[in-house]
């Protein structure tokens, strides 16, 4: 069987541009004792694959020159020699940007939700907010919680959250369009565009910052924290394809207000998805948790799909359709 699969070609300076890829063709290849061939389904873009296409040190290597881009993906399985998995079976992987691969690393999902929920809402987006928010944020009913990219796949689903656990919830996202979303799809209490300029005199009284983008929003924010106010450092979008990095300068807030930063990798939540599965799979399945789906057609895409994320150009939760 014919694989396609998409490779780093060069590593980007600055912005990704579609030249930093290659599209290239390879046997599909067979399973060995242990293991799954599987044609993928869907593919997730997500910001930290940017980090990965730079040499520069990060909590896990990055993608070397001529291998295949990483990314999780949910497929079906097509040939098994794995004892508890059997053709047919839908599963996450780790299999990148590829239409078929061989795998030990299969994780059956139950379907009660559409297959891309698992790599969005109900898979490592939703786990990141759901544990950031959680063990960091430590959010009491009546707190204020505000988030940044908040009608992205995180930050949809942290400010969800907040309104499920009785807090008050402000978005932050770039734009009329996706503001209006946040509030009237989403049911935040309030969504603030951040490109309008106006975030230091609309934000105040912050209890817990949810920090997806760093840069000078994050620098408003520290200076618009309560007392004993949490900042959950999740992303800085905003620096990953800066050459230099944004200096913060209201670093002073921290000291004098007693804040709480802290820096999180929801990797290290790992013997705990499951808990955090089972909670975000009951607020789906009663209704309150909703999402938006950003989509792209075929593995030939997929650079466009990245390039485009990086820039905001998505609505919601970023996806490659593969089949
Ligand atoms: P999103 O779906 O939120 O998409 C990214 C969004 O970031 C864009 O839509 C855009 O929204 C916003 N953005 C891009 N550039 C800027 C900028 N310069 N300033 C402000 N906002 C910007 O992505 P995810 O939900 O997948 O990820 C959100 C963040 O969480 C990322 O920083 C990511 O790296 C991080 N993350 C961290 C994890 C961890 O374990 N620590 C795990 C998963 C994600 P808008 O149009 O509103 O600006």
């Amino acid at each position: 069987m014919e694989n396609q699969r998409i490779v780093l070609a060069s590593r980007p300076e600055g912005w990704v541009t579609p030249q930093n890829f290659r599209l290239e063709k390879a046997a599909a290849g067979s399973p060995g004792e242990g293991e799954v061939l599987v044609k993928n389904l869907w593919l997730s873009l997500d910001p930290y694959m940017r980090g990965r296409m730079s040499e520069q040190k990060s909590y896990v290597k990055g993608v070397d020159i001529g291998e295949v881009m990483v990314g999780q993906t949910v497929g079906e399985v097509v040939e098994s020699k794995h004892s508890k998995l059997k053709p047919g079976d839908k599963v996450l992987t780790q299999l990148g940007w590829q239409l078929y691969g061989v795998t030990k690393d299969a994780t059956k999902v139950d379907e009660r939700a559409p297959l891309s929920y698992y790599l969005g809402m109900l898979g490592m987006p939703g786990m990141t907010a759901y544990f950031g928010l959680k063990d960091i944020g430590q959010p009491k009913p009546g707190e204020t919680v505000v988030v940044s990219a908040a009608s992205g796949a995180v930050g949809s689903v942290v400010g969800q959250l907040a309104k499920i656990w009785g807090c008050r919830a402000i978005g932050i996202a770039g734009g009329p369009e996706k503001c209006d979303f946040v509030k009237n799809e989403l049911g935040f209490d309030e969504c603030f565009d951040y490109k309008a300029g106006r975030l230091r005199d609309q934000l105040r009284d912050i209890d817990v910052y949810f920090d997806n983008v760093g840069g000078e929003i994050l620098d408003i924010c520290l200076a618009r924290m309560k007392l004993f106010g949490r900042i959950v450092v999740c992303g800085m979008i905003s620096d990953y394809n800066a050459t230099e990095p944004y200096r913060v300068k209201n670093l002073r807030a921290v000291l004098v207000n007693r804040l709480k930063v802290q820096g999180m990798i929801v990797f290290d939540w790992k013997d705990r998805y499951g808990e955090a599965l089972k909670a975000l799979g009951g607020y789906y399945a009663a209704g309150k948790l909703k999402t938006r789906e950003s989509v792209v057609e075929g593995l030939a895409n997929a650079p466009q799909g990245l390039i485009a994320l990086l820039k905001g150009g998505n609505f919601g939760k970023q996806l490659v359709k593969l089949a």
